[in-house]
């Protein structure tokens, strides 16, 4: 008998789980594999999109490349979840599993940020990143803001890596003396785990005069005077606005029942959720690691491993640590680590490696070796 096993979604969480599951239980293993889409990219990617480093092309990575022992990729849009069942539903069929794992991300809530779709732009969807790259080359003078409209939100890192590069791109276009950049950040500090890497950070900001607004959100853009509105009622005019927006569990997710405050429960020692053979992992679950892959990766990596005790009927692997590594983009070809872990001690931690070029070269390898472990290009 086989252990039949359904992923959703084959982002970090789903690609890391079933590369694992195959690794250790090969052809025991029935796993199907579901996304809605054709290929994967890095979150990361969307800055080379947006600055016209790389072309959309070149980010993507097929899904059709998946050649692993008891795993079987689908390319279907899930439109219902029933946990109780252990059934997943698509515009293709009908999946029954022993193990059912959700790992369907985050979605974006524009329209939940007034004015945002009329009036903004934002970077942290692909088409998003896209439309950048055809706008900003006509930019040449005026106020950026980059702007945060809610709290949780992916890769806490990211809004202040879009302020450095964006102070790059006007410095090579040679017009960032006609320019001013604004961040607004819900936090007191750019990184809150890490005092070293936010110190650093603020460093970085001020050296290149990019203003730093903290504990703040942007709760509406203004269309008549093409202003940011703050939760403190400020109203900060811009001529360009990089928005991050809300985020929300997908409709599908939310349809299914299983969420409380906005995302899936689960026990963070395992990942599993209140329900019999349902885990969820990743930036769909409310385990308390910032919304980012390598927690994603980390979350897929516990919950294998506890599928895996079950099957052979050993004891559960070691707790969840909530550890990761965040590599964080300072420009001028530099990059910065933080290695942050959130359930080992009482309070999250941060060690933080100062940037340099060698931690960029890192950075490269930590994409390419999950292109070649979960690819196996
Ligand atoms: C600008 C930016 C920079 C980032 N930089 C980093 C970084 O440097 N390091 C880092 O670790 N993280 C970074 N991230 C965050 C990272 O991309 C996400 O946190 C990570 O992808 C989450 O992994 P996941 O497996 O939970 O979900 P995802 O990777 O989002 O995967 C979810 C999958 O589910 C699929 N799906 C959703 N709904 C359906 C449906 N109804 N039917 C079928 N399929 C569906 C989606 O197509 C998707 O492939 C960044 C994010 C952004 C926006």
């Amino acid at each position: 008998m086989k252990l039949k096993v359904v992923v959703a979604g084959a982002g970090f969480g789903g690609l890391e789980l079933s590369s694992i599951l195959s690794e250790q239980l090969g052809n025991d293993l029935d796993l199907t594999l579901i996304d809605k889409s054709d290929s994967f990219y890095f979150g990361f990617s969307k800055f080379e999109v947006m600055f016209g480093h790389r072309t959309t092309e070149e980010v993507l990575v097929p899904y059709e490349a998946i050649n692993k022992p008891g795993v079987k990729f689908i390319q279907e849009n899930i439109t219902a979840i029933d946990p109780v069942e252990r059934r997943i539903t698509t515009d293709g069929g009908t999946y029954q599993a022993d193990i059912l794992v959700l790992a369907l991300g985050a979605d974006y809530d524009i329209a939940g940020t007034p004015g945002l779709k009329e009036s903004g732009n934002e970077f942290y969807s692909l088409p998003g990143a896209e439309t950048l790259r055809t706008i900003l080359p006509a930019f040449s003078k005026g106020r950026i803001v980059v702007g945060v409209c809610s709290t949780p939100f992916k890769c806490p890192p990211a809004p202040s890596e879009a302020a450095l590069l964006m102070h790059d791109y006007l410095t090579r276009r040679n017009i960032r003396q006609h320019c001013s950049i604004t961040l607004v950040m819900p936090f007191g500090l750019p990184v809150p785990p890490s005092p070293e890497t936010s110190k650093a950070l603020l460093k970085a900001f001020e050296e290149r005069n990019i203003e730093y607004i903290p504990k703040q959100i942007v709760r509406e853009i203004d269309p008549l005077q093409k202003a940011a509105v703050l939760d403190d009622g400020r109203v900060l005019p811009f001529d360009l606005f990089l928005g991050i927006p809300k985020h929300r569990v997908p409709a599908v997710v939310e349809k299914s029942g299983m969420t409380v405050n906005g995302w899936i429960p689960v026990d963070p020692q395992n990942l599993k959720t209140n329900y019999a053979g349902v885990y969820a992992i990743g930036d769909v679950t409310s385990v308390g690691t910032p919304k980012a892959g390598v927690f994603a990766e980390g979350a897929g990596r516990v919950a294998a491993e506890s599928i895996i005790a079950w099957w052979h009927n050993k004891q559960g692997p070691l707790a969840y640590s909530g550890e990761g590594t965040c590599y964080v983009e300072f420009g001028g070809g530099r990059v910065g680590k933080v290695n942050v872990n959130f359930f080992s001690g009482p309070k999250p931690t941060g060690a933080y490696t100062e940037p340099s070029e060698t931690l960029l070269e890192e950075k490269k390898i930590f994409g390419s070796s999950r292109i070649q472990r979960w690819f196996g290009r």
